[in-house]
This record gives C-alpha cells, structure tokens and sequence, in this order.
C-alpha cells in the first residue's frame, strides 16, 4: 500500500509509521528523519536545511522534493511505502502526485491524524529518541523513566535518549503555525481526490494503532511479514522486517 501519514508534531505519525514498517514490511519514508541525517553527517543540503529545521520553519521545496525523489527511486518502495511527514504543503503535494504518477504507483491512502493542541504540546515537551534504533519515546507515557525496561534492539544495551532540539516551547508553536497554515489545506485537496480518512489519534497507542489499521483497511490475521514468509529451507533470504528501512532518529 501507498499510504500518507497526515498530522500535525506530534501526532503520532512517526510511531505508527515505525510501527507499519516493523507489522507490514512497509518502508517509512520521513523527510524529518531524511533532513535530520543529512545535518547530522555535515553534507550541503543539511546545512542548508538546519536554519529552518532549527526555526521550525519548512525547508525549501527544492531540496525536500529533491530528496523524496531519490528515496522513492530507491528499489524497496516498489511494494509500497508510508510517507510521514511528507508532503508538508500543497507544492508539496502536487509534485509528489506528479512524481507517483510517473512511476505509475499513485497514493492508495491518506490518513489525517487528528490531535487536541494541548496533547500535542504535552507530546512533543515529552518526546525523547533513542540515539541509536530511533525508536521514540515519550516520558509521558513511560512514567517518566523514558525508555521501558528494554534493550536497544541496535546496541543490546539501554536505549540512550535524546531530545530532539527543535521540541522545545518556542520552535513548538511556530511548528503548530506552519501546520495550520501550511499543511492542513492538504486535508481538502486529498479529500477532494477521494484519498482521506481520518483517525482519533489521541489515547493508548495500540488503540490509535487499531484505529489505523481499521483505516487502512488491514486485518489483523494477514500481517504481510507472515504472508511472505518462505517456507522452511527454501533458498531464498526472508525478507527483512524493516531491516535496511532507514528509521527514526529523533
Ligand atoms: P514533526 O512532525 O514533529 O514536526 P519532523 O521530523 O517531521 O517532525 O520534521 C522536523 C522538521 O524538518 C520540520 O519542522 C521542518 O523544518 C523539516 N521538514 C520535515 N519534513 C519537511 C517537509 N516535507 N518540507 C519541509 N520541511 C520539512
């Protein structure tokens, strides 16, 4: 499936977007996550986007579009993908339908994620990251201790934590801003293809999760990681569960 996460922070989209890719073997794509890398390994485009990232504002179109185009090229989409965080604005929105529409494989599914603002400034205060799997977190939910009592999947030791520096106060309200202005026109466009559904997306995260599975149409007995599964002693390497997915690094 082709799917669009749509949300404002701290909707939940990465989580379930993390979550989809680990059930369904389906690639997340987050530009946040794609933008964060590149700042972090010091290439051009990163310090091209920090100042915005860092204001809260959006990056350029031109180096967004720019860097979903490469990632939706790459061979692990062609089964299907869950956009999150992407597209951002109508520009945004347009190209990508153009870029899909080339490809031959148009969106199947946009699920707006719908959020009380004060949740959401509880959410983003409390969101923490793990430095090392990008699982996130959120102190909130975890008692205040962070990470639950387990492993880094990555480095078998604890999680180590981080928050994010663009989720303090200030950059919050000018990112809840850019949401409104910018990215809530996007729930009339694909309402208006036929594309949109929308979710509660407050309350436990299972319960989200089945809210979005129900959404997506997709029954809990035909996870497709089971479905694809060789059987025993064929040859062929089973197909990674989100292995090689670039994931989250919050
Ligand atoms: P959140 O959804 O919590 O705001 P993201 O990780 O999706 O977090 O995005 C972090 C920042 O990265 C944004 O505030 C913005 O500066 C930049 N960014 C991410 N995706 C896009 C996009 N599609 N277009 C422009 N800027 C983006």
């Amino acid at each position: 499936m082709r799917i669009v996460l749509l949300g404002a922070p701290g909707s939940g989209k990465g989580t379930q977007a993390q979550r989809l890719a680990q059930e369904r073997a389906t690639p997340q794509i987050s530009t946040g996550d794609l933008l964060r890398a590149a700042v972090a390994a010091g290439t051009s485009l990163g310090t091209q986007a920090k100042a915005a990232m860092d204001a809260g504002r959006l990056v350029d179109d031109a180096i967004v579009l720019g860097i979903i185009a490469e990632r939706l090229g790459a061979a692990d989409v062609r089964q299907g993908f869950v956009l999150d965080g992407f597209p951002r604005n109508l520009e945004q929105a347009v190209a990508l339908n153009a870029m899909l529409a080339k490809l031959g494989q148009p969106l199947d599914v946009v699920v707006l994620m719908e959020v009380d603002r004060a949740e959401l400034v509880r959410r983003i205060s409390g969101r923490r990251t793990c430095r090392d799997c990008g699982r996130v977190f959120n102190v909130s939910a975890t008692g205040g201790a962070g990470a639950p009592d387990e492993l880094c999947p990555k480095e078998s030791g604890p999680h180590r934590l981080y928050q994010r520096p663009d989720d303090n106060e200030h950059t919050v309200t000018e990112r809840l801003k850019v949401y409104e202005d910018k990215t809530k026109p996007l729930v009339e466009f694909y309402r208006g293809q036929g594309l949109l559904r929308s979710i509660k997306a407050e309350g436990p995260i299972v319960e989200v999760a089945k809210r979005l599975d129900a959404a997506l149409g997709i029954s809990k007995r035909t996870p497709v990681a089971r479905r694809h599964r060789p059987p025993a002693g064929a040859l062929s390497a089973p197909r990674a569960r989100n292995r090689g997915t670039p994931k989250r690094s919050r």
